[in-house]
């Protein structure tokens, strides 16, 4: 993994100070970084024979779409609060300071569906734990949760139930 970690780049203070953000553009504007990267991802969650990808705005997407396409599934957009146009289910979440609230559209997930999370970074775990209590109050299974990038040192992991696929991790 050493090639695709080469091409993501540490940025100090932002967006705010004391955070050190995981931009991963570079690796995304590197083709052959970039298809692995997919394909990495893609490999391990076939065991968990998924029937839906869902992705977390805006990131999540990126790799979510692609993830779907690879494994011949369908994708689902998991957006932030009043983006998307029809009926949706909602969920509020606790943030370092205040709050921030998930959406999904109503029809989007079905009960008995085997779904998996996907989004860029895995940082403390809070968006993640979201939207697998958003995706499982639709009546359906979450298998995995998928990301390119885990930061372990924030304990992400420890709040999410359900086995998480890192291609990349930080201690
Ligand atoms: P979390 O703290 O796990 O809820 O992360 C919230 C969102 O912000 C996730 O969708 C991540 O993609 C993004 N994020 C959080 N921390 C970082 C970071 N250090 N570098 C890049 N992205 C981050």
């Amino acid at each position: 993994m050493d090639d695709l970690r080469a091409l993501i780049r540490d940025v100090p203070d932002f967006p705010a100070p004391g955070i050190v953000f995981k931009d991963i553009t570079p690796l995304l504007g590197n083709a052959t970084a970039f298809a692995r990267s997919v394909g990495l991802m893609s490999e391990g969650l076939r065991p968990m024979e998924p029937t839906c990808i869902v992705g977390i705005e805006s990131r999540g997407f990126i790799f979510g779409a692609l993830i779907a396409v690879e494994l011949g599934l369908g994708f689902v957009p998991v957006r932030k609060f009043g983006k998307l146009p029809w009926r949706t289910r909602t969920l509020t979440y606790d943030l370092e300071y205040g709050s921030d609230t998930l959406e999904v559209h109503e029809d989007a997930v079905t009960a008995g569906g085997r779904v998996v999370v996907v989004d860029d970074v895995l940082a403390t775990g809070g968006t993640a734990a979201a939207t697998v209590d958003l995706i499982r109050g639709a009546g359906a299974l979450v298998v995995a949760v998928s990301v390119l990038v885990e930061l372990e040192f924030l304990g992400g992991r420890s709040r999410l139930d359900v086995p998480v696929k890192a291609v990349i991790r930080y201690e």
